[in-house]
């Protein structure tokens, strides 16, 4: 399967600002010698040289990822902002011609997780066809909702595309040709609900939003079989370990604490998801070398890839 991230940020939409862009470009200068800027061939070797932080961002949309199956399904998971830029790249395709079909997982409807529908092109073309899997029998009223005149101007109801909503049981697994698919309930406010995709014999989890914390690592045995054995996990790290203490009960996981989870379970590559929005990319990149630094004080996790979810980032499995 490939997968591709769309929306890397939790939370809030979190655009770049002027400011930084310009903090950006002075650093990128101020390590630029005189031979790393006197040809175009230089600069763009130089500009490749740089720190991820520095020539790049991690991203500002909010939650959405692209898998595509073995047998060329499409399952998009979460409609965050990032949806509106995959809508724009498969227009070029079957969507633009209202011939597409795709499944989408929905792991619950905070906004960061829904708020890219109503910008989303393929919706408004006749003839495309969505399957919306979610374990909230009233799917459809909340995405409803979401689209109320008095909070935009077009209705859920009015984007053409054909939508069926199907109900998931907790903890169900159930196959899209040859994928199998299982959900299941993560511990956050309001409930939310993890996929575990098996494809060709490779497995990725998305777990996005997830309150794995230190009372919940007592249960941890109860997620053995969705966790097990994973090639990929995306897992929500919104906080740092500090922050993860001090906001018990606000829904979200620390990278330490995903690590530990990674580690128990054998999971080959974890990818640090769901930004915080208050985070720059300065930051983020800390985030990455502190949990790295925290995954090789200890020779158990020695297997253990720790990675950051990057928007545009791309994974063959
Ligand atoms: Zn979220
Ligand atoms: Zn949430």
């Amino acid at each position: 399967m490939i997968i591709k991230l769309w929306g890397v940020r939790g939370s809030l939409p979190t655009p770049v600002s002027a400011d930084y862009i310009e903090k950006k470009l002075l650093k990128a200068l101020m390590l630029a010698r005189p031979g790393d800027i006197s040809s175009e061939e230089s600069i763009q070797s130089f500009i490749r040289s740089l720190p991820f932080s520095v020539k790049s961002t991690y991203g500002g949309n909010t939650t959405c990822i692209q898998v595509t199956t073995g047998g060329g399904d499409l399952i998009i998971l979460d409609c965050g902002s990032g949806l509106k830029q995959l809508g724009n790249q498969l227009m070029k395709g079957d969507f633009g011609k209202g011939k597409g079909f795709a499944s989408v997982f929905l792991t619950h409807t905070h906004w960061d997780h829904i708020q890219g529908i109503p910008f989303f092109v393929p919706f408004y073309i006749k003839g495309n066809r969505f399957n919306f899997y979610s374990a909230f029998p009233d799917l459809k009223k909340r995405l409803d909702l979401q689209q109320v005149a008095t909070h935009f101007p077009v209705t859920f109801d009015y984007l053409q595309a054909t939508k069926e909503f199907i109900t998931l049981e907790p903890e169900e697994e159930l196959y899209l040709n040859d994928t199998r698919i299982a959900n299941k309930v993560m511990p956050h406010p309001g409930g939310a609900y993890g996929f575990r995709i098996e494809d060709r014999g490779r497995t990725l989890v998305y777990t996005s939003d997830c309150e794995f914390n230190i009372n919940e690592i007592d249960n941890i045995d109860n997620y053995r079989s969705f966790f097990m054995d994973a090639d990929v996990a995306i897992f929500d790290t919104q906080y740092t370990f500090d922050e993860a203490i001090s906001k018990l009960e606000f829904g979200h996981s620390s990278a330490a604490i995903a690590i530990d989870i990674a580690s128990m379970f054998n999971i080959k590559r974890l990818l640090l998801f769901h930004h915080e929005p208050n985070y720059d990319d300065d930051k983020l990149q800390d985030v990455l070398l502190n949990a790295r630094t925290y995954q090789g004080m200890n020779p158990k996790r020695a297997s253990l890839n720790v990675d950051i979810a990057s928007e545009g980032m791309e994974i063959e499995l």
